[in-house]
């Protein structure tokens, strides 16, 4: 059975690195089919009780009853005797702020003594959730039991049988009100009408008052379980049948847990007919043709929306058509004209578009006409009222949490591993920055950017900015002594290895590994080559190179360049505030160490490591070294930031055939926070290259992005097929069929890196559909994404009925990656609100919000004073005095008109949705425009189920506030000739009603919401 396993092992490997696509994004990440992000922890129980996720919630051994030991069925287990007080406890912090709970693994039970527990979870004796295996005290026989003060949901079943393997599954599913026991991946028993919340529980806000036992009870009792364990696992979504019958067979048959995977949607979402025509489409008569042009080789770009005839004088919006979307580029390869077939979600509508294929033309490439302001050019002001606005607010909770912070801290894993004395007070952070976890480090570079943008926009406090001064500088002195130690002799006259490719395996090994236990961790930095900086030594970037692939063994690596590219990116800002050339100095020694290691491997091994799920993820590492080549003058960087070129993202393959920068969508199923970091990465090597292909891989990858994969938030993660909430759907524009993944949607910080690629296309190419998703994302979720009084901040954010947002990392110690990112986000939010022509000839109003804009280069300033969005419009004073054209975007949504006065004076403009208006005028001191957009409602409908659509009012995505939680969509009935007229409410408040329902924006959501309803037009 286990050279089975081998074999299956192998021939798996192979198939993530070579030719079949459709694998090349599985790896550890699933586990029996179900994602990475629904497991909270697991554990083997081989040899030791760590958490095998990428969570680090290792368990630990109570008492000394126990042993681990051999077993023909799944080679090592843990066997604990039962004869006194042994037992495993797991942090209280691995239930925290969860929705749902399914808890699985396999008992070997050798004692029919009733009292003993299998698990016991809980926050007391009153508040808990267990497991008997052969009866409690009171009761015989299987006991599953929830137990929260007065509620009590308990089922029996047969006893586990004795002195066999069994596999046990309990699902807490909130939503459905349920409880389930399943018995080797059978349901056994079943509760419903489980009227529960798990803050009931647990304790939600002090984790550590959570007690979560492994054979041993929480109310006292002194029976110990007397049983072997294997592979102990807990979700945060409840699991289904399905699901659960896996798990037990491939335990069992000792198959690939590795081995579920795509094709297998879970259908876990309402099911509707795919011939009822929904919203607007019901009154939809016919779609006519279209024509589209496209050069030899490309890809056509095929009209999403196209404009449709309605029955009834109904004033439908623009019908979305859905194209087959090829993954090749054959139909296009030889001028001349082909048709295509479209559809129409819940109709029969076949809209066609003809093809006109000519002869290879010239490449798009537009020059970067345009600039950011930097950061200390822009503040952000209280609104009209004198109220602060919700960036104010967001931006202050993390500027108050980043002041507190100990720099130690985020320099603890740094000196660990160059095996330097901790200075007093330095705690190390959890999360992803633990002991022994592969990524840490990363929650670092987000720290050295956060803080870089701290200081750069906190002028208007002195004491405050000189704080953040001095951390930077503390960092910096820190960082910049350890990397001068690498590829140094530690004694004068000492051996060392300077040459980055030369670096050995550590003293006594034949080999490199992902040791980083305390224990096992190598520090001896005088053979990493000069330059080397991380909080790890180098092997994990070695390893990559020979083919390692993601996973917690010492054997596997997490993502070594996309934690470097963080700590370079963070290095190369304090540079930019600060000017401070030591922080320079890291980078540019880095710089030339990854140009040493990339620039001898040949491009098929380039290729497997780009490619290799989370393992090859270099976050935007090709976009930092280009930057790096630009601030410092030397071309290898740019060589360097090339050589991370995702060829098959790119180019489709090494011939370079097609892909992106031919409009092929190669990126469907794709991990999609791994790919957009990439694609910043392209447009920023463009910016030096000029090489066109480079604009078209960023062109083409955000127009896809935006409109095949977008929820109604601005994010563009979370599958159900494939069965993760981290991927973009399996094929474009089948989000209900593919997409809302149990597990969450909208991984943030894949927004953040959204936001980043939307403003740097802007700089090239001024399309207001650039920014208007700029405003969408920047309000409905950036802004959502942070809890109400903490920085505390989401992760995934469920777009599920009654979803409810999960907030973690309040005190910034434990990150995740969307918590590091965060750091990033909001003490930057006014880094996109205006930007300025090269020539300082045009000033850019994307957002409006109320804000000071310092344009040092025109020696002027502007005030924007507003409410926005508690009111539809804006009033601009110019403080200086010339000319230049002020183009101010009038949004898409803005379909009642868009007004301006000049100096109080209304002028007559054409001002169309969904583009810039230019003003071009002679501006004198104390000039005022003022702006009026009036918000209308309206919907936008899931591209492929039109009935399940998000409501918006302006800017501002409206979620309906849940009394608890759901399985079904809430069904809103509307008016079909203006929708309007069912909603009622206050627009400065911007609170509504309907049908008794409230509904507030999603920015302002705090409870269970529904942001996607399930609307009839009447
Ligand atoms: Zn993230």
């Amino acid at each position: 059975m286990k050279i089975n396993r081998l074999i299956v092992g192998i021939v798996l490997s192979l198939c993530a690195l070579g030719s079949a696509p459709a694998f090349a994004q599985d790896g550890d990440q699933i586990l029996d089919g179900i994602g990475e992000t629904g497991l909270i922890s697991r554990y083997q129980f081989k040899g030791d009780v760590r958490d095998w996720s990428r969570n680090n919630l290792h368990g630990i051994m109570q008492g000394t009853d126990f042993r681990f030991m051999p077993d023909s069925l799944f080679g090592n287990v843990l066997a604990l005797s039962g004869e006194s007080e042994t037992y495993i406890t797991i942090p209280g912090e691995a239930v925290s702020g969860e929705e749902s709970l399914t808890i699985t693994g396999w008992i070997y039970l050798r004692s029919a003594k009733s009292g003993q527990v299998f698990f016991d979870f809980g926050k007391s004796a009153g508040s808990r959730f267990f497991v008997a295996p052969a009866g409690t005290k009171e009761k015989p026989g299987l006991q599953t039991a929830i137990v929260a003060g007065s509620k009590d949901y308990t089922t029996s079943y047969d006893a586990v049988p004795l002195n066999k393997w069994s596999h046990l599954a309990v699902v807490i599913d909130i939503p459905a009100k349920t409880m389930s026991t399943y018995l080797n991946g059978v349901l056994a028993v079943e509760v419903k009408d489980v009227a529960l919340e798990l803050s009931q529980l647990f304790d939600f806000d002090t984790d550590k008052n959570n007690q979560l036992y492994i054979g041993k009870p929480i109310d006292g009792g002194k029976t110990f379980l007397n049983a072997k364990l294997s592979d102990f696992r807990i979700y945060r979504i409840p699991l289904t049948a399905r699901q659960i019958g896996r798990i037990y067979y491939t335990g069992l048959r000792g198959g690939n847990p590795q081995a579920g995977r795509r094709g297998q949607v879970e259908q876990s979402l309402p099911v509707f007919a795919a011939t009822t025509p929904q919203l607007y489409n019901a009154f939809l008569v016919s779609v006519p043709d279209t024509r589209v042009e496209t050069e030899v080789g490309h890809l056509p770009r095929l009209p999403r929306y196209v404009k449709g005839v309605y029955s009834n004088g109904v004033t439908g919006p623009d019908v979305r058509v859905i194209w087959p979307a090829p993954a090749d580029n054959s139909q296009v390869l030889a001028p001349g004209t082909y048709t295509v077939t479209g559809k129409v979600a819940g109709t029969s509508l076949q809209p066609r578009a003809v093809v006109n294929v000519t002869a290879d033309g010239h490449d798009h490439a537009p020059q970067r006409t345009l600039e950011a302001f930097d950061l200390d050019q822009v503040t952000l002001d209280a609104d009209i009222h004198n109220h602060k606005t919700k960036f104010i607010e967001n931006r202050d909770k993390f500027i108050t949490g980043l002041e507190a912070t100990n720099p130690d801290n985020f320099l603890y894993m740094f000196r660990n591993a160059f095996g330097q004395k901790q200075p007093e007070g330095a705690k190390p952070l959890g999360g992803w920055d633990s002991q022994q976890t592969k990524l840490r480090g990363h929650a670092t570079g987000h720290y050295l950017t956060a803080i870089a943008q701290a200081y750069a926009s906190t002028g208007y406090d002195a004491v405050l900015q000189a704080r953040f001064a001095g951390k930077m500088e503390y960092m910096v002195n820190t960082l910049y002594e350890l990397s001068k130690m690498s590829g140094q002799p530690r004694t004068a006259g000492g051996e060392y290895v300077a040459d980055p490719i030369a670096v050995p395996p550590a003293a006594g090994k034949t080999g490199f590994d992902s040791d980083l236990s305390v224990e096992g961790i190598r520090t001896d930095f005088q053979n990493w080559g000069k330059g080397f900086i991380s909080a790890y030594p180098p092997d994990q970037f070695i390893m990559l190179e020979k083919g390692a692939t993601y996973g917690g063994s010492n054997a596997q690596i997490w993502a070594p360049y996309y934690t470097l590219h963080k700590i370079m990116a963070g290095l190369m800002d304090i540079y930019e505030v600060s000017g401070n050339e030591k922080a320079l100095e890291i980078a540019k020694g880095m710089g030339t160490w990854v140009h040493a290691r990339l620039s001898q491997l040949p491009k098929e091994t380039l290729i497997s490591m780009w490619n290799r799920y989370i393992a090859g993820e270099f976050g935007g590492m090709n976009e930092a070294l280009a930057r790096l080549s630009r601030i410092t003058g030397e071309a290898s960087y740019l060589k360097a930031a090339q050589l991370f070129d995702n060829i098959r993202l790119f180019y489709g393959d090494a011939d370079h055939s097609h892909g992106l920068a031919k409009n092929v969508d190669m990126f469907r199923g794709l991990h999609s926070n791994q790919h957009i970091p990439q694609i910043i990465g392209a447009i920023e090597i463009y910016r030096d290259t000029e090489s066109p292909e480079y604009y078209s891989i960023a062109d083409n990858f955000w127009d896809i992005v935006t409109h095949d994969y977008m929820y109604s938030i601005g994010g563009v993660a979370g599958a159900r097929n494939p069965n993760n909430a981290e991927c973009f759907t399996a094929q474009p524009a089948t989000l209900y069929e593919n997409g809302f993944a149990a597990g969450g949607q909208n991984e943030t910080c894949a927004t953040y890196n959204m936001l980043k690629l939307t403003g740097s296309l802007f700089l090239f190419n001024q399309s207001a559909e650039l920014m208007d998703y700029y405003e969408r994302g920047l309000y409905n979720h950036i802004l959502a994404s942070v809890a109400e009084h903490t920085p505390a901040n989401t992760y995934h954010v469920s777009l599920r009925p009654g979803s409810m947002k999960q907030f973690g990392n309040e005190e910034m110690d434990g990150f995740s990656c969307c918590n590091g990112t965060a750091l990033e986000s909001s003490t930057k939010l006014q880094n996109s609100i205006y930007f300025r022509s090269a020539d300082n000839q045009a000033l850019y109003v994307n957002l409006y919000v109320p804000s000071t804009l310092t344009w040092t280069e025109r020696n002027l300033s502007v005030t924007q004073a507003t409410a926005y969005p508690k009111e539809d419009k804006t009033l601009l004073t110019i403080n200086g005095k010339g000319k230049f054209d002020l183009n101010v975007r009038v949004p898409h949504w803005a379909t009642k008109g868009f007004f301006v006065k000049i100096n109080g004076k209304e002028m007559k403009v054409a001002a169309v949705p969904g583009s810039y208006l230019t003003i071009s005028r002679k501006w004198k001191k104390g000039d005022t425009v003022e702006l009026r957009m009036p918000f209308s409602f309206y919907l936008e409908p899931v591209m492929d189920q039109q009935n399940i659509a998000s409501l918006f009012y302006g800017p501002v995505l409206l979620a309906a506030q849940e009394p608890g939680a759901r399985t079904e969509w809430r069904k809103v009935t509307l008016d079909a000739s203006d929708i309007s007229k069912s909603i009622t409410g206050d627009p400065s408040k911007l609170e509504f009603t309907i049908d008794g329902v409230v509904y507030k924006p999603f920015f302002d959501t705090y409870g269970r919401h529904s942001v996607y309803l399930d609307v009839v037009l009447k």
